[in-house]
């Protein structure tokens, strides 16, 4: 698993870099902002879509459980989901979605 290189300095992203850019989009080193390749961006959907949707759905369709479990089941998976995105972060200086 590797961790994401900004496209204008070649900076090599921190764990914790990477993490900030869920809600800051800019490189830390020279401030352009990232863009995410289109691999990168389905790349970081679909774990997120599987780690949410299908523990979820047998924990609701199948253990019967109250719904507050549910709920904090789904933030505890949300969360390891927040956690291993940023290895599957790739970034670029366009938003062109044929890169
Ligand atoms: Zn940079």
């Amino acid at each position: 698993m590797k961790l994401p290189i900004c496209w204008s300095c070649k900076h090599r992203y921190k764990y914790i870099e990477a993490l900030r850019f869920l809600w800051s989009k800019e490189c830390p080193t020279c401030n352009k902002r990232q863009y995410l390749t289109a691999t990168s961006n389905w790349k970081t959907m679909l774990p997120t879509a599987f780690i949410l949707l299908l523990p979820g759905y047998f924990i609701r369709h199948y253990l019967e459980l109250p719904f507050i479990i549910y709920v904090y089941v789904g933030i505890g998976l949300f969360t390891l989901a927040m956690l291993i995105t940023p290895f599957f972060l790739q970034f670029t200086n366009r938003t062109d979605p044929l890169n």
